[in-house]
């Protein structure tokens, strides 16, 4: 819930009184004040899109005719964070919370709400998620390409109620009954309500009860099942590696399960204890497009040529084509699009271990399931396509992304000036780019 600094229900009487007196209503006085919450759902996520087709060269010289077009690709990206009414009974002329929800401190909802009425929550997470497929589509195209094939994901898409304090101050003159609603977590955002009288009834009939169902909650020791050692601590992470034992855990269902993984280890004479150890994804991945079918990275390399040269690996060719998406969650959706497809890019070759004995890593919890990842697969697909390439091109069309084979695998990334760079592939990221959540216990 968003927290209520206007408590005092006598300063959002005057608040309202205020606000009606300025819009000529000069004898309004206030009757009955009620504290309430509205539910909002929250929807944040990654949004992606590849938008492959055809632009005018710009060069001068083109005065006369029409300038020759060129084939281009533009990968767009934001972070989706937005917020829908979780009511649908009354008409409070509040379409979204605006930015709020991300420069307020949100709390959790206590068990009391400050005494205030919750409004409930009526809108099922069904029609949330249906709507949210539509919202994520705004990324607008840009003007001067004439797109020919648009490939778009919404990755790592979480939803959450947020309730908003109002008080809803219901007025009187002699012109009749008004209902005003007084933002309390903004203080002094006033606005009318239409249809006053069917409001305040709903409010004081409204339930004071846990919002939703709340489903039996129980803790587990956040401890290795194996050794007894406490877990590193990530925020909201699903990823728990033992410093001790080294073995990896999940949560599933209230019981840890062990969960299979495998380590880069570092280039011959480099320390262990140096790098920071960042969880990926590893799929094994094949294409399917019109009733073609690529299984191999020769496959996929004849149909879509590198642009540059690779570092050579006379053994990829002819293995299976690997997807890497980062199982950590970064502030920038590029950065993390840029991770998982130059790593896919390289296919590096290394023969993945496991920790020596001894050794207590630093590693990052993780924060990107893996249905999540997999929705990265053909975002990923699209930054392995040269633009120029007819053909390739229009193997996306329609094209699936098939993922298999999901592993989780350490790399090491070690500390480089402003950057965290993974030796084998001298892929490098900023080291500002991961969030607050994922640093936690890297710091120590
Ligand atoms: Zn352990």
């Amino acid at each position: 819930m968003m927290p209520a600094p206007m408590v005092e229900a006598s300063r959002a009487s005057a608040r309202a009184v205020d606000f009606l007196r300025k819009s000529g209503r000069r004898n309004a006085r206030a009757v009955e004040t009620v504290l309430f919450h509205v539910p909002f759902w929250r929807i944040q996520g990654f949004a992606f899109r590849w938008v492959f087709g055809q632009r005018p060269m710009t060069s001068e010289g083109w005065t006369s005719a029409p300038p020759p077009m060129e084939r281009v690709k533009e990968l767009l990206y934001r972070t989706f964070d937005h917020t829908v009414p979780g009511f649908s009974g009354v008409d409070l002329g509040l379409p979204s919370m605006g930015v709020r929800p991300q420069v307020l401190e949100l709390q959790p909802l206590g068990r009391s709400h400050g005494g205030s009425t919750l409004l409930p929550l009526d809108v099922p997470l069904d029609q949330v998620k249906a709507a949210t497929q539509e919202l994520s589509r705004d990324l607008p195209v840009p003007e001067e390409i004439r797109p020919e094939v648009v490939i778009h994901r919404l990755v790592g898409v979480k939803f959450s109620v947020i309730y908003v304090p109002f008080w809803h101050v219901q007025c009187r003159d002699q012109g009749g009954t008004h209902a005003v609603l007084v933002d309390a977590a903004g203080g002094d955002v006033a606005r009318s309500i239409p249809h006053a009288v069917g409001v305040l009834p709903q409010l004081l009939a409204g339930h004071r009860g846990p919002p939703s169902p709340v489903t039996e909650i129980r803790f587990l020791p956040f401890r290795c099942p194996n050794c007894g050692w406490g877990f590193p601590f990530h925020r909201l992470s699903f990823l728990h590696l033992c410093r001790t034992c080294h073995r990896l855990w999940s949560e599933r269902r209230g019981e840890w399960c062990e969960i299979p993984y495998a380590v880069v280890p570092p280039p011959q004479g480099r320390p262990w204890d140096g790098p920071v150890w960042i969880p990926f994804w590893r799929f094994r991945a094949a294409v399917e497009s019109q009733g073609t079918r690529l299984d191999t990275v020769a496959e996929l390399r004849r149909v879509a040529p590198p642009i540059h040269p690779l570092p050579a690996d006379p053994k990829a060719g002819g293995g299976p084509i690997h997807f890497y998406i980062p199982a950590v969650r970064l502030r920038n959706p590029k950065t993390l699009h840029n991770l998982a497809s130059r790593l896919t890019f390289a296919q590096p070759g290394m023969a993945p271990g496991a920790f020596p004995q001894g050794l207590s890593p630093r590693s990052l919890g993780g924060s990107l399931s893996q249905a999540d990842a997999s929705e990265l697969g053909p975002m990923i697909l699209g930054a392995l396509i040269p633009p120029m390439n007819r053909r390739a091109v229009e193997l996306l069309n329609g094209c699936r992304v098939e993922l298999s084979e999901p592993m989780i695998i350490y790399f090491p990334f070690e500390q480089a000036n402003l950057y965290w760079e993974e030796p084998w592939t001298r892929l490098a990221f900023q080291r500002s780019a991961l969030s607050e959540e994922s640093l936690d216990g890297v710091s120590e």
